[in-house]
């Protein structure tokens, strides 16, 4: 609304229209910088993310250090990913939302994490996937460094299938990084690494793991992690004899509809611990 009292309406009724469309712009931009919210997220969907986080810890896939997220359940292009702390101290309350370009929608001064963007840029190309965990933990790491193919050992570790790539950051941004995802281009970069895979190592790093759901990615986190300690034991006895691709396809087809059964047993461990 515009008001002039100084019999010059329209003089000064330029002047106010010119500072409404700044004011509008402003508020535009606001807009742009804090997407909007797809709404409240189902509440069983965050107490998964809550129990895949506590899962994580005491199965030693994360330590201080790690992350989960899931897609949201109303909308493909927002996830949803604990403030940065610790995993296993998450609460529902802890839960933020994001856009796929990692933007977070309702931080309220809430800090997040510098590697988010895993998250985002997976979901932006594998519309299969609507779970992530990124991880160091470490037994990966003597695959992750050493050109030694991470490969499955028996049949609960079948998503392994021919082996699991490694994501090399010198390739895409030089000798000189802190070797953190820490934007979207090394995010996009470590995707085509990933390519249709369930799980990538990261060398000098860690590892990420993408699934159909939390309870798919945490049992895929955890036993990669058991797989890799196995390897790791048999290759110091010799030459191990790994599934083929064809076992591998098909135990996993058959693992991917037993998930629950570990998952509560996890689960009730972990939450009993304060
Ligand atoms: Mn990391």
């Amino acid at each position: 609304m515009i008001a002039c009292f100084c019999g010059q309406p329209h003089a000064l009724g330029r002047r106010a229209l010119l500072a409404s469309a700044v004011a509008a712009a402003a508020t535009a931009a606001r807009a742009q910088s804090a997407p909007a919210s797809a709404g409240p997220a189902d509440p069983v969907l965050i107490e998964e993310l809550v129990a895949g986080n506590r899962i994580l810890y005491d199965q030693n896939v994360v330590d201080g250090f790690g992350h989960i997220s899931v897609r949201h359940n109303k909308d493909p292009n927002r996830y949803l990913l604990s403030r940065s702390m610790a995993p296993a101290l998450v609460t529902a309350d802890d839960i933020l939302e994001y856009d796929l370009d990692s933007n977070p929608v309702n931080a309220n001064g809430r800090t997040s994490y510098l590697e988010r963007f895993i998250h985002g840029e997976i979901y932006k190309v594998r519309p299969d996937v609507k779970a992530i965990v990124h991880s160091h933990s470490p037994g990966i790491l003597p695959f992750a460094d050493t050109g030694v193919k991470l490969r499955p050992m028996n049949h609960i570790a079948s998503f392994l299938g021919d082996g699991a790539p490694v994501f090399e950051i010198r390739a895409t941004a030089g000798p000189e990084t802190d070797m953190l995802i820490r934007n979207a281009a090394l995010g996009k970069a470590l995707t085509v690494t990933l390519g249709n895979h369930p799980v990538a190592l990261m060398r000098g790093h860690g590892s990420v793991a993408a699934a159909q759901s939390i309870r798919h990615v945490v049992f895929r986190a955890i036993y990669t992690e058991v797989n890799a300690k196995v390897q790791a034991e048999a290759l110091k006895l010799g030459k191990p004899e790994y599934l083929n691709p064809k076992e591998a396809a098909a135990a996993t087809k058959a693992n991917d509809g037993l998930v629950d059964r570990p998952w509560e047993l996890w689960k009730r461990r972990a939450m009993a611990k304060p």
